[in-house]
């Protein structure tokens, strides 16, 4: 019996979050008093592989096949169940990522098992069932479910759970689910649109709200992502408006990201936006009212109008790094 924990990768490599679940994990297997064992799909490098050790994995189950090469759901999900049950791990762990979001239900409807996604904090183990504190109604509230069928799949909020260092050196093994009659759908290549950051993927998200007053005022927005290295991103009026495209809002209606940093422009806080953004590791709001909603949920606060301050936000983040 172990604890099973799935580690994606982006372009063969393990974002923090990664590490943050998998020290999640590893407490889990403490509590349960067992082992982690984390499973990877796609090309993985061994000593990006290694990496994991040092977050309590001590066992990698290592998916290295061309046909699972680029993340398609039901695949990744039939993989991850095969491996579940072949390490006869009862409970499994994934990120509450993009990915995640669809992969974890998938995960637990395979493996006939309790669901609970969006975990913040450890469970609380009560006879065979674990009790997890989630996030729910769109961040603005917590739950507490109870889990007890014998299968558990649980799914961690980013930026939620700190990483705890726990050298492990850990034993890689090329696992083979045998599934070919479960990947019905194979991506064959991925040709990138855009040189961009992907907002799903960014670290940086510099968003901006109708205080930009419209679309020619958008560069700013965007010369301040391009000196992050960030994504861009908008409250929902500016794509309603044609300002954006759609998949650049962020919200209840829009997408959630969990960024580093989410530097908020113009943009009010209300609290259909804030659902979207409020898992994100440090917030920076930029906004000419100070009574603006946004405020009560930002670490730093700049009160200001947004075409004096981000000009000078730009050149010293230049200067910084000329
Ligand atoms: P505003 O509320 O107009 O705020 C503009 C802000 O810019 C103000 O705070 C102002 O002080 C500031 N400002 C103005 N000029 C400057 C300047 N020069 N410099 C600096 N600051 C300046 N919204 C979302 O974003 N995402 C969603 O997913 C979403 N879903 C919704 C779902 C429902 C069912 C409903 C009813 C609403 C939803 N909304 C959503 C809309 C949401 O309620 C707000 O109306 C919207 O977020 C406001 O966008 P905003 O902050 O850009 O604009």
């Amino acid at each position: 019996m172990s604890v099973l924990v799935y580690v994606e990768n982006t372009a063969g490599e393990f974002k923090k979050s990664v590490f943050e679940v998998v020290s999640y994990a590893k407490a889990i297997a403490g509590l349960l008093n067992t082992d982690l064992t984390a499973i990877s799909i796609g090309t993985v490098d061994p000593s990006n592989l290694n990496l994991l050790g040092q977050y309590g994995a001590s066992k990698i189950l290592n998916v290295n096949s061309d046909q699972l090469k680029s993340f398609v759901s039901h695949s990744y999900a039939s993989v991850i169940a095969s491996a579940a049950k072949s390490e006869n791990s009862a409970v499994v762990i994934l990120s509450n990522s993009f990915s995640g979001k669809g992969l974890a239900p998938r995960v637990a409807a395979k493996l006939e098992a309790a669901f609970a996604p969006g975990a913040v904090a450890l469970p609380e183990i009560s006879g065979n069932n674990l009790i997890v504190k989630r996030v729910a109604f769109s961040s603005k509230a917590f739950a507490f479910t109870e889990l007890k069928a014998a299968n558990k799949v649980l799914s961690l909020t980013p930026n939620s759970f700190e990483l705890k260092v726990d050298q492990v050196q850990p034993e890689i093994i090329d696992f083979d689910p045998q599934l070919t009659n479960d990947l019905n759908t194979i991506i064959k290549d991925i040709v990138r649109s855009t040189d961009k950051v992907s907002l799903a993927d960014a670290e940086i998200v510099v968003s901006g709200g109708r205080g930009l007053k419209g679309p020619e005022n958008w560069g700013l927005i965007e010369e301040l992502a391009d000196a992050l290295g960030a994504a861009t991103a908008c409250s929902k009026p500016i794509s309603d408006a044609g300002w954006r495209p759609h998949e650049e809002h962020v919200g209840q209606t829009g997408i959630s990201v969990q960024p580093n940093l989410y530097i908020a422009i113009g943009i009010s806080g209300a609290i259909q936006h804030l659902a979207g953004v409020s898992a994100s590791k440090t917030i920076v709001v930029i906004n000419k009212d100070p009574e603006a909603p946004f405020f009560k949920v930002a670490d730093y606060g700049i009160v200001g109008d947004a075409f004096e301050v981000v000009p000078q936000l730009i050149a010293a983040i230049k200067s910084y790094k000329a």
